[in-house]
């Protein structure tokens, strides 16, 4: 990146480029002064920022794109609703896929005209979409979509497509090569790593929109703050190792939660998804799984658990784990759980799960 900049640059693996970012002074100005009567490329915080401006050109340049930063996943999800839909416009939104992207369009943007098309992303996107979101691993159910077949059709209904890949980050997975037209991520979960910072990320494939998506990000002041940019591009220098390292993690714990006789069913898309296997060599750090006895297994399987943190977010260096049903408008199985694996040693992970199965 950089520090190495050209041709030279680009020869280098990911690991060495993002190991090799140096580290921005944290510059937390609200306002820069007039210099000769003229405002420089930083006027004003909410407009833009220099942590900001570093975040997106690391981001944009791993991406493919051009990327803005937004106070957190969903400032960046709504933003891109906004910025690109208008009354009467359908929203196609993956049926098992995170709960609050169905919730804004159904529940807030419907008093603008929006409505919401659920439909199942393993299959076709609905014809008459003009924004198609798609979720590969999708959170909490772990669907993955067959990009290229989707993204290709919805562009022939004319829709525009938004790929939130939070689960997959561009280390996996990089949607704007893909052919989407948006790639969006809640840096909150694995791009920040650590459980200490909120924020949000859309890239945009055309330039055109990335005007037009500022502009909305300006004037509703979706923008995020220089302390959590700061943290997050501390956090982006580990950020390939995390992902292996947490995928790794999961696909092992999803193998031996297969193999548990409390445990109905895993979902995990490295467990032989054939379709997600074409696109992406390891698959995040979110596995969920279905206990016998419902939802009171379930809420008993969480707080049994002491090494893994019965909390609520992933994608951090601690694991996390959570039943599904309590969270309003999760349409799940009752006895679904999501866990996330973090950094910790697998065995150590699987005794804690173990002991909590076998406590059933
Ligand atoms: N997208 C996905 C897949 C998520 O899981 C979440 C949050 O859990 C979001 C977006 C929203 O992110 P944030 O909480 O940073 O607003």
């Amino acid at each position: 990146m950089k520090e190495t900049d050209g041709d030279a640059a680009t020869r280098l693996s990911l690991e060495t480029r993002l190991a090799g970012l140096r580290q921005p002074a944290l510059d937390r100005a609200t306002t820069w002064p007039y210099s000769e009567g003229e405002l420089g490329r930083f006027a004003y915080q909410r407009y833009d920022h220099p942590l900001a401006a570093e975040v997106e050109r690391v981001l944009g340049e791993l991406e493919g794109g051009r990327a803005l930063l937004f106070s957190c996943g969903m400032a960046a999800i709504a933003g891109v609703v906004l910025a690109f839909c208008k009354p009467g416009d359908a929203v196609a939104v993956p049926l098992g896929a995170y709960v609050s992207t169905s919730h804004l369009i159904s529940e807030e943007l419907s008093r603008f005209g929006l409505r919401l098309l659920e439909f199942d992303q393993t299959g076709p996107p609905p014809e008459e979409a003009a924004l198609v979101w798609l979720e590969p691993c999708s959170n909490p159910m772990l669907s993955f979509p067959d990009l290229d077949d989707s993204i290709a059709r919805a562009h022939e209904h004319g829709a525009r497509v938004a790929v939130d890949a939070t689960m997959l980050t561009p280390v996996l997975l990089r949607p704007l090569e893909h052919g989407a037209d948006f790639s969006v991520h809640s840096a909150t979960k694995l791009l920040g790593g650590h459980h200490d910072l909120v924020l949000g990320i859309a890239s945009c494939a055309h330039d055109e929109d990335v005007e037009r998506l500022h502009q909305v990000r300006r004037l509703v002041g979706l923008i995020g703050s220089p302390d959590p940019a700061w943290l997050l591009l501390r956090s982006l220098k580990t950020l390939p190792l995390r992902v292996r390292r947490c995928s790794a993690t999961a696909l092992e714990l999803a193998r031996r939660l297969r193999e548990h006789p409390a445990v109905e069913s895993v979902n995990y898309p490295g467990l032989g998804d054939e379709v997600a296997a074409r696109y992406v060599s390891a698959f995040g750090p979110l596995v969920s799984f279905v206990v016998r006895g419902g939802a009171a297994a379930a809420q008993a399987l969480e707080s049994s658990c002491e090494l893994i943190e019965n909390a609520t977010s992933f994608g951090g260096a601690r694991s996390t784990i959570e039943s599904r049903s309590r969270w309003e408008g999760e349409r799940v199985p009752l006895g679904l759980l999501r866990l996330s694996a973090g950094l910790e040693d697998v065995d150590d992970l699987w005794r804690d799960l173990e002991r909590a199965l076998t406590s059933l």
